[in-house]
């Protein structure tokens, strides 16, 4: 008896591969599962993807097409809900540099003022604990956040780039007194703030290499890094501290950019090397890191920063490095997004 059992089994499983054979191959794709009892097709379908008329004719056409098969005197079909998408979230690119001075926020601020220019979505996060200076380069200074559900609700800058900023949960001066964990509570809430669409949030961590850093990186993993450095030699070693910073947390080095690269002097607009040329990108091939592009040491640079607007958002000078470096950041996104 088992053996006949079996036997029969053997028979409709052949019938249901037929049956199912017999679907358009991108009806088949979405088959999960088809059985056929005493001449009812059950067929259950994954209908990701699909809207309600979609729905419908997917219904219609295994229907008619099971429907018309030998043996076949009734087929139901289910088709199953579109699983929800979970909330992507941004991916946060972390700005970092081994020591403070050398431009960190300066870049940060202009590489979101050019990526939200080529189009994208854009979100800034200043974790920099010991000096916030976001809201003076973007102009938000003195600008609290409002929270809802227990949330803050980024500030929405001039220049289409949306932030937080220790500065704006704090007065000057104050977030100076915080330490580890305080430091780091504050950082969580800027970065599970309510970022909406934002699809690339950037952070401008603190100088340095130390416990704050390492924590942060921890709490809310950057999906790559831009290191920023000086062309001195001293601060080249820093940078390379904040390299195995992020390598030790397995975190992508997306590059590394040379700021203050060569001063262009404001009366005769010739150009001279005042900290030397061309060591971050031999330090970079060095380790093997891509070198993203140098920014000049310009006044145009330091005044437009000060006076809160970023020379990414112009035309003058600086603003061509800066979107030159965006671009390659630009495209990094894109690789990985191609590679999800
Ligand atoms: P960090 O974040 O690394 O501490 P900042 O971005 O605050 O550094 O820059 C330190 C100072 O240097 C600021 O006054 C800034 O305007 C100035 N600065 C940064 N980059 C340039 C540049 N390429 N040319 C001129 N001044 C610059």
């Amino acid at each position: 008896m088992a053996g006949a059992k079996l036997l029969l089994v053997a028979a409709a499983e052949m019938d249901e591969n037929t049956l199912k054979a017999r679907l358009p191959q991108a009806v088949a794709a979405r088959v999960q599962s088809l059985k056929l009892r005493e001449g009812r097709v059950t067929a259950i379908l994954g209908g990701a993807g699909l809207d309600a008329a979609a729905r419908e004719a997917l219904e219609a056409a295994v229907t008619e097409v099971l429907g018309a098969s030998e043996g076949v005197d009734e087929v139901r079909v289910a088709i199953m809900a579109d699983k929800p998408a979970a909330p992507a979230g941004p991916v946060i690119v972390a700005v970092g540099s081994g020591k403070g001075g050398v431009g960190k926020s300066t870049l940060t601020a202009n590489l979101a003022v050019a990526l939200a220019r080529s189009g994208r979505k854009v979100g800034l996060v200043d974790a920099d604990v010991y000096g916030p200076s976001q809201p003076t380069l973007f102009d938000t200074e003195g600008q609290r956040p409002q929270a809802e559900n227990g949330k803050l609700i980024p500030i929405e800058s001039r220049f289409g780039v949306k932030m937080l900023s220790m500065g704006h949960l704090v007065e000057p001066g104050k977030a100076l007194a915080w330490r580890g964990p305080m430091a780091s509570g504050a950082f969580g809430q800027l970065v599970d703030a309510h970022w909406g669409d934002t699809e690339v949030l950037l952070l401008d961590l603190p100088p340095g290499t130390g416990d704050v850093q390492i924590t942060m990186l921890q709490k809310h993993k950057p999906a790559g890094a831009v290191i920023v450095s000086t062309p001195q030699d001293l601060a080249l070693i820093d940078a390379q501290r904040a390299a195995e910073l992020f390598t030790k947390g397995s975190v992508p080095i997306i590059g590394l950019v040379e700021n203050m690269a060569g001063y262009v002097c404001p009366h005769c607009g010739e150009t001279s090397d005042p900290f030397g040329r061309g060591g971050v990108e031999a330090a970079a091939a060095e380790a093997g890191i891509p070198f993203l592009g140098r920014i000049p040491l310009s006044l145009a640079v330091r005044e437009a920063s000060d006076a809160g607007s970023p020379p990414a958002a112009g035309d003058g000078e600086g603003a061509d490095a800066f979107r030159a470096i965006a671009a390659q950041v630009g495209a990094w996104l894109d690789r990985r997004q191609g590679a999800a």
